[in-house]
């Protein structure tokens, strides 16, 4: 029989000469998360037993993340801003960068909530509902409206709100863009397909393989999204409201002129914890401001 200190051995071996960056570390998160266990009790536990179906998840799972299969995919699901968020193909795996988009809309949710009551969002692209959920968390006046072209991914989305807790102030729309949205809102976010189509087959074989290409691919130029977004969006914005978009590293001139030209301007540019610029907010320009 194999103790659980052996497995993480084997498993780091495996990964080590499969040339993962981090081995030692993801052998440990992977067979935790399989059996439920902190890293802590992976540490101090390494005598415990393991059943002969333990052992078989876990090297089916060893084979999962060798076939670049991300350790949250497997695992099937991850934290994000405090929530635990289910996976799915449908699904992009939501990544730390889109917490800097929750942390800068998160100020003026709170604001408009104070001075309004209540607010109205809506989260274009929603995936697993990542940043409709996590500000509904922080927000108790907040309801929220996540669409998304892909039926599996508000089923996901969906599931989501359940398993937090706030199913009671979201519900989902099958839209491809402002298609079949109705209503105007406070704030309206999304985290859109910005990479351009001919880097996506540079992009690491665990993005690539994985995360769904409707959730990457921004078309030629990687704005086509954004454009979408700045020629529909006019009459679902209240006039005092916010957009917050997640942008590329390279997308902040761009895609603020995308938005300038169609009368938006930017209230505030976000960069991530790499330092790259990431998120952008932007709001209905001021006819009654001082030209400067
Ligand atoms: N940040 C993702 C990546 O680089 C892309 C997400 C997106 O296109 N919205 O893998």
């Amino acid at each position: 029989m194999k103790t659980l200190a052996g497995a993480v051995m084997a498993a780091r071996r495996r990964f080590a000469e499969a040339g993962l960056a981090d081995a030692a570390f993801e052998a440990r998160y992977l067979i935790g998360g399989l059996l439920g266990l902190s890293s802590t009790q992976v540490f101090t536990g390494g005598d415990r037993l393991l059943t002969l179906s333990e052992t078989a998840r876990i090297s089916d799972a060893i084979e999962r993340r060798l076939h670049h299969e991300p350790v949250h995919r497997i695992l099937g699901s991850r934290d994000f801003f405090g929530l635990t968020l289910k996976l799915s193909k449908e699904t992009l795996e939501p990544r730390p960068d889109t917490e800097t988009l929750v942390e800068a809309v998160l100020p003026h949710a709170r604001r408009i909530a104070e001075e309004k009551g209540s607010l109205r969002l809506l989260d274009m692209g929603t995936g697993t509902g990542a940043i409709a959920l996590a500000l509904a968390k922080s927000v108790p006046q907040l309801t929220a409206v996540g669409s998304d072209i892909s039926r599996g991914a508000l089923d996901t989305a969906l599931a989501n709100a359940h398993l937090n807790g706030i199913e009671n102030r979201f519900s989902t729309c099958e839209s491809r863009w402002f298609d079949r949205i109705e209503g105007c809102f406070d704030i309206i976010v999304s985290n859109p397909p910005y990479i351009r189509s001919d880097v996506i087959p540079q992009l690491a074989e665990d993005v690539r393989f994985f995360d769904p290409m409707a959730a990457l691919d921004g078309g030629p130029d990687g704005l086509d999204a954004y454009r979408d977004i700045a020629d529909g969006v006019g009459p679902f914005l209240q006039p005092d409201g916010m957009i917050g978009l997640e942008i590329g590293f390279d997308q902040k001139e761009t895609v603020a002129a995308i938005f300038r030209s169609r009368g938006f301007e930017l209230v505030e540019a976000v960069r991530d914890y790499g330092g790259n610029d990431r998120v952008l907010l932007l709001r209905a320009g001021r006819e009654d401001k001082p030209s400067s």
